[in-house]
């Protein structure tokens, strides 16, 4: 009989064996030990990023290449799928076989995983998968390991197929820096459990060689990804969200790509995400893109507002991207402030049935109307941080004005529209208001 205790140190062995090369004054010899230790793929070609090893695998004759060149990894117990970096293909396959023990010799044989860059179903061992020894099955804390590795600045590769999380854990993307490798056609579909988004850059696009590319995301089954507050702006390849699952924005910004030419498709697909992440205004509906923190009682004045490229009211984003933004109410071109410029869009658009946020449409019933104004008033001078800015009176006057014209007065609430007002020392509505009452 096996003891797990006696057969599952390789994880204190490999962490001794890494820490040792990384510190022994043979510096010589350690690093030769892990040049020779890094992990080699083979393949047609050499992906961009990729070093080329100028070897040919012996028995297929492909060339060899790797992602480590200096063996930074090669005794790393967090490279579970052994393509010399640690990253999200990892964390899903830790993931992947919770529960599960290399003990087992049923689940030892089904255990597999896509072979890096082709993707190729191959077997894993779980005795690899495991990341802390002497325990009886793969769990939350062998994925916390991979998560805590996932706070790095090493390189990440997102490899040209579908990388699914099926598993029931949180993975938790922190990472502050280095590259990201995106490969035409990657994309990642999280089907349990939740993503957690965060730390300092965008883990969904490429930079350098790659750049460009945008990982495409889609969630279903019941799952979530969230991003965390005051997360880095992502940009993804698409988006897709089953009625079932989530995606929640917090605080943040996403940037999502379409295929030019489906334009509207894409907007009435963005907008039912947000129409159901908004939930008639408590912003914690599932089933598309929603915000904790819009949930929050003391930000009923925030909302995911969005954008289409192609409307060329936001500066800087293009055709056949859409932003979708936790911004103010009223923030209709997403500039983080709410002011004449907004005020200008809605007034184009009174009465008018629209189809988006960039319209005016910020209670997202498709129509600008005075609940529009209203929220737009009542955030009118304000920043997304909370500060407010001093608008020009001939605006204020401006808007006053087209109030008055649209009868627009019996729609503002009592008291916050009276506060922003009086806050901005806006004369000409308080003496309109007055008089209409
Ligand atoms: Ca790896
Ligand atoms: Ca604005």
């Amino acid at each position: 009989m096996r003891n797990p205790d006696a057969v599952l140190r390789k994880n204190a062995a490999l962490d001794y064996i890494q820490n040792y090369l990384n510190t022994t004054s043979f510096t010589a010899a350690a690093a030769y030990l892990k040049k020779t230790g890094a992990a080699v793929l083979s393949g047609s070609t050499v992906p961009v990023g990729a070093t080329d090893l100028g070897t040919q695998d012996p028995i297929t004759g492909l060339e060899q290449f790797t992602y480590d060149p200096t063996g930074a990894n090669a005794f790393n117990k967090s490279d579970v799928n052994r393509d010399g970096t640690v990253d999200f293909n990892d964390a899903v396959l830790v993931d992947e076989y919770n529960g599960q023990t290399y003990a087992n010799q049923t689940e030892s044989l089904a255990a597999v995983a896509p072979t890096p860059v082709t993707g190729v179903t191959e077997q894993i061992s779980l005795v690899a998968v495991q990341q802390v020894d002497g325990e009886a099955a793969i769990g939350s804390a062998d994925l916390n390991v991979v998560n805590a590795a996932l706070t790095g600045t090493a390189t990440t590769n997102w490899y040209g197929y579908n990388l699914q999380k099926i598993g029931p854990g949180t993975i938790d993307w922190a990472r502050t820096g280095g590259a990201v490798n995106v490969y035409t056609g990657a994309s990642f579909e999280v089907s349990s459990g939740t993503v957690q988004i965060g730390g300092s850059i965008d883990p969904f696009s490429g930079t350098g060689a790659t750049a460009g590319n945008h990982v495409a995301l889609a969630i279903n089954d019941g799952a979530k990804v969230q991003f965390t507050p005051n997360a880095a702006s992502s940009q993804i390849g698409g988006l897709s969200i089953d009625s079932n699952s989530v995606l929640d924005l917090t605080n943040n910004q996403l940037i999502i790509d379409y295929t030019t030419g489906t334009q509207s498709i894409a907007d009435a697909t963005i907008r039912s995400y947000l129409i159901n992440g908004r939930n008639g205004g408590a912003w914690n509906g599932v089933g598309g893109i929603n915000s904790s923190t819009a949930a929050l009682p003391a930000n009923s004045n925030y909302g995911v507002g969005y954008a289409d490229g192609a409307d060329d009211v936001v500066a800087g984003l293009s055709s056949g991207q859409i932003e979708v933004k936790y911004t103010l109410l009223g923030d209709a071109n997403l500039d983080g402030v709410v002011n004449g410029d907004d005020f200008t869009i809605l007034a184009g658009n009174l009465g008018k049935s629209v189809t988006a946020w960039d319209e005016g449409d910020f209670n997202y019933d498709g129509v600008v109307s005075g609940d529009d104004f209203t929220a737009l008033v009542g955030n009118l001078g304000k920043q997304a941080n909370g500060a407010t800015v001093q608008l020009p009176a001939a605006d204020l006057a401006a808007i006053d004005a087209f109030a008055a014209a649209n009868g627009l007065f019996a729609d503002v609430p009592e008291p916050a529209s009276l506060g922003v007002v009086t806050l901005l020392g806006a004369t000409l509505l308080l003496r309109r208001r007055r008089a209409i009452l």
